[in-house]
């Protein structure tokens, strides 16, 4: 037995920490988000993870070579064949050649790349709906979380409103970003026969189904 992994990708509103938390619990993939793997490496102090934290703290992007001796530290500490579901990683296409030349010289395999695909309108109606309380930081949604009454928060009675990041043109544009950013991505896992399109507009007990089918 090898090391084996899958990786999610998903649009904004596609649900993915959802997603993650589905599969983790249902099935014995190890979540590793790459802002976890960074914060653990930071606070163990380890050459890499010093390394992370002096570009950090200059406001620079960590190296994609960082990232991926990062990740592979992170590998290394679990068992020999576990299996694990990156969260927010690769997220460049240097990242993905990296992680692929790492897999191939040690006999890991990337099984699957499932990208959580939602229409734009479904996008916008997700994280445009979405509600925090003032006070309380509690959250709701105009239509899958409604408060019992509106504009009030359940848990505290504060005021409700919208998340800065939720106003329409902001989804947008972080709509336009992700597409951007995972264009090249996805064409080179599509090219490599592992990537998996996961309509993930519909209730999410549905698209949970879906990944479960396809990772049996
Ligand atoms: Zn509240």
């Amino acid at each position: 037995m090898s090391i084996q992994a899958i990786i999610l990708l998903g649009a904004p509103g596609a649900g993915k920490g959802t997603m993650a938390e589905a599969i983790r619990s249902a099935t014995t993939f190890i979540h590793v988000s790459t802002g976890d793997m960074l914060r653990e490496a930071i606070k163990a102090g380890t050459l890499v993870g010093r390394e992370a934290e002096a570009f950090m703290r200059q406001g620079e992007l960590v190296p994609d070579e960082i990232i991926l001796k990062i990740v592979m530290e992170r590998l290394e500490r679990g068992a020999p064949d576990a299996q694990y579901m990156f969260d927010g990683f690769p997220r460049t296409l240097e990242q993905a050649r990296l992680l692929d030349a790492e897999f191939a010289r040690r006999g890991a395999k990337l099984i699957n790349v499932f990208l959580l695909d939602v229409s734009r309108e479904v996008s916008l109606e997700r994280l445009g709906g979405r509600l925090i309380c003032r006070r309380c930081d509690a959250n709701f949604h105009v239509r899958n979380i409604p408060p019992k009454t509106a504009g009030v928060c359940d848990n505290c009675g504060g005021e409700l409103s919208q998340r800065p990041d939720d106003s329409r043109a902001t989804i947008l544009k972080r709509l336009e970003v992700f597409q951007q950013q995972t264009a090249g991505l996805i064409a080179y896992y599509a090219k490599r026969g592992v990537l998996q399109r996961v309509d993930s507009s519909g209730p999410r007990a549905e698209t949970v189904a879906d990944i479960m089918k396809r990772l049996q």
